[in-house]
């Protein structure tokens, strides 16, 4: 079934539905840095550098888009420097689209150290041990100084679980923020915005955050407050109740989400774009995901193993080095080893992405079978010995 929109040619992103399998969608996403084929997945550049890749490394396995944290530039090296050095595109060497995090995220990670009040976020930095203030003002005001395509609203972060009482205050602070966020932009030709729908695990709370949200015809949406330790079930179940209150015509991105098998289910449910650290995190500690399973190099069963990480995997890895190899640049210590590594993981999520939009130009029967597979993938690899200790097993 394929379905056309027409992009808004007075904003700087607009989001093209190009084709429907059920509730999954195909579409382009334009950006004045590019257009983002979709459903897409941002590999994380948190400081400034996708972790030990090089941009054309990041270009070459097929990301169009990547992701950056406003607080980490903020900090380090620091906002002005990052404009000094021609703006984050031309200091990283990334010519495409860049989506800045808020920096909210991070400022409330440091929990004990996080005072939330009215007027925004007053945290103590790890950094460098001083006490800042992100206020919603700031937080666009730097996102728009930086020139980024995508810059991400302030929003209040909550653990899981809270309250139902806080829950709903933390949400409507949460609106409170977006409005004093769209009132402060300044750039709105260059930098888009999106919103960010909260709610926790309350379904009515979220499911009336995101017609809130609908209502104010953002540039995009952003479902966030999932990956918090809740189950599958749980979060599925908000995705989907989110994705269904939002706006059919504009992009659809899912925070920090997650493992294979979590992606093609918010693809199935309508989500459009992911970020994640967990292919470039595992792959330095020497996990890696294959078809048939995550692979962990340093198990000894590979220690004269002289096939591919993967057969079939067309990445400069498996094209060129054996497991026998790779387990020994892992167990030396070698820097090479979380390059080739990382490359190795990017380059299975974005194939995972490319069959993704491929099986919806296919149907609903052609996700549903990748659907079956990716369920496999994030088990052990099924030729490995006992994976005990693997840590970072989540389901
Ligand atoms: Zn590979």
């Amino acid at each position: 079934m394929a379905t056309a929109s027409t992009p808004t040619a007075t904003r700087c992103c607009s989001y093209e539905l190009v084709a429907q399998a059920g509730k999954a969608r195909l579409g382009r996403l334009h950006l004045p840095h590019g257009v983002v084929p979709t459903p897409a997945f941002m590999p994380v550049g948190t400081a400034g550098s996708v972790k030990g890749l090089t941009p054309d490394e990041v270009w070459d396995i097929g990301a169009s888009m990547i992701l950056a944290n406003t607080f980490h530039l903020w900090v380090r090296p620091g906002a002005d420097l990052v404009q000094r050095l021609g703006g984050p595109h031309k200091m990283m060497g990334w010519t495409g689209p860049i989506l800045t995090d808020s920096g909210g995220f991070q400022a409330f990670s440091f929990r004990e150290k996080a005072k939330a009040q009215e007027d925004g976020v007053k945290f103590l930095s790890a950094y460098d041990r001083q006490w800042r203030f992100m206020s919603p003002e700031i937080c666009v005001g730097l996102q728009e100084a930086l020139g980024v395509d995508v810059a991400m609203a302030l929003d209040e972060c909550i653990a899981h679980p809270t309250e139902r009482r806080k829950v709903l205050a933390s949400t409507q602070r949460t609106t409170r923020w977006l409005h004093r966020c769209l009132a402060a932009r300044r750039a709105p030709e260059q930098t888009a915005l999106f919103g960010i729908v909260q709610g926790g695990f309350e379904a009515d709370l979220r499911l009336e955050h995101a017609r809130t949200l609908s209502a104010m015809d953002l540039d995009g949406y952003a479902i966030g407050g999932l990956s918090v330790g809740e189950t599958a079930e749980e979060r599925e179940r908000m995705v989907a109740l989110s994705a269904d209150a939002l706006p059919a015509h504009k992009v659809r991105y899912l925070m920090g989400v997650g493992y294979p098998i979590d992606i093609v289910e918010a693809v199935i449910r309508g989500v459009d774009l992911f970020d994640c650290v967990l292919p470039t995190r595992t792959a330095r500690f020497g996990y890696l995901f294959t078809e048939k399973g995550r692979l962990a190099i340093k198990h000894a069963a590979y220690r004269e193993d002289s096939r591919p990480i993967e057969d079939g995997c067309p990445c400069y890895t498996c094209r060129s080095f054996s497991r026998a190899y790779l387990r020994h640049l892992h167990l030396s210590g070698e820097l090479l080893a979380p390059r080739l590594f990382t490359l190795h993981n990017l380059a299975f999520y974005q194939r995972l992405m490319a069959r993704l939009r491929d099986s919806i130009v296919d149907g609903p029967e052609a996700l549903e079978s990748l659907r079956l597979q990716a369920k496999r993938w994030q088990e052990p690899y099924r030729d490995d010995p006992e994976d005990s200790h693997d840590p970072l097993s989540r389901r």
